[in-house]
């Protein structure tokens, strides 16, 4: 028998709740944070754009072991401190346990990124905190199997979960991955928690991301991660996907 059966269930960030009836959220901020300078800048140009919750990688999972890995426990220090000085809630991933202690006294919600969707003891250690969880959806996870990840946590008894749909591997590689904005109102009634989409990932281009932050909306989705970049042609990860904070502002306004 399944503990989120289904009954709605918000989630609150501070004064922010998400899910059921509240208004959809908007969370927004670079893929990784990269200096002092970046993460502030971006956080109060977000915030006056009127972004809720500030994003950022401080633990980055990449692809290549090449790639830049993100700065750790540097960037913990700096998107809090950006994340105080423009008001907003902050969230980050965390990618292994060791560092959950570290991460659960920076962060506001803890995020569970796309290839740790399947790690179980990483899912059972989270389910002992009382800290909201945002849990990506695996690249290669059917439905049930993001239930279940979703009931991992909610059996060791935390409930405060946001999930969200990032996109799957198809036999298409036009976009970096597909879109499944079905999953958001299967996953809504299924588990009763708040659904939102990342559009950014989803897609991997970026003039597909306003497209479909208004299709995600239109479906029902509880809110939008968008990576935004004060000067994406030179992001040290997913410069590509990610928005200026002007093309961003157009989206936000025309959702
Ligand atoms: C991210 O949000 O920065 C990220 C790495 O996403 P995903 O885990 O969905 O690939
Ligand atoms: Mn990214």
């Amino acid at each position: 028998k399944r503990i989120l059966t289904g009954e709605t269930i918000s989630v609150n960030i501070g004064k922010i709740r998400v899910g059921g009836d509240h208004p959809p959220i908007y969370i927004a901020g670079p893929c990784s944070v990269e200096s002092k300078e970046q993460i502030m800048e971006a956080a109060f140009a977000l915030k006056e754009i009127g972004v809720d919750v500030l994003r950022g990688g401080a633990f980055k999972p990449r692809t290549s072991p090449y790639a830049f890995q993100g700065l750790g426990i540097q960037a913990l220090e700096y998107l809090k401190e950006a994340g105080e000085a423009a008001g907003l809630p902050i969230v980050t991933e965390l990618m292994d346990e060791g560092h959950m202690d570290v991460v659960m006294e920076y962060a506001d919600i803890i995020q569970v990124g796309s290839r740790n969707m399947f790690n179980y003891s990483l899912l059972k250690t989270l389910g002992g905190l009382n800290k909201p969880i945002l849990l990506k959806r695996g690249m290669c996870a059917t439905i049930q199997e993001w239930i279940m990840a979703a009931e991992y946590l909610a059996l060791h008894g935390n409930k405060r979960i946001i999930l969200c749909e990032r996109g799957i591997r198809s036999f298409d590689n036009y976009t970096r991955n597909t879109l499944d904005l079905a999953a958001v109102p299967i996953m809504q009634k299924e588990t009763g928690l708040p659904v939102i989409v990342d559009p950014s990932h989803g897609t991997g281009i970026k003039e597909l991301v306003a497209p479909m932050s208004r299709a995600a909306l239109a479906c029902g989705a509880d809110g939008l991660m968008i990576e935004v970049h004060p000067d994406p042609p030179c992001a040290l990860s997913d410069g590509h996907q990610s928005l200026t904070f002007e093309e961003y502002s157009r989206v936000r306004k025309n959702v």
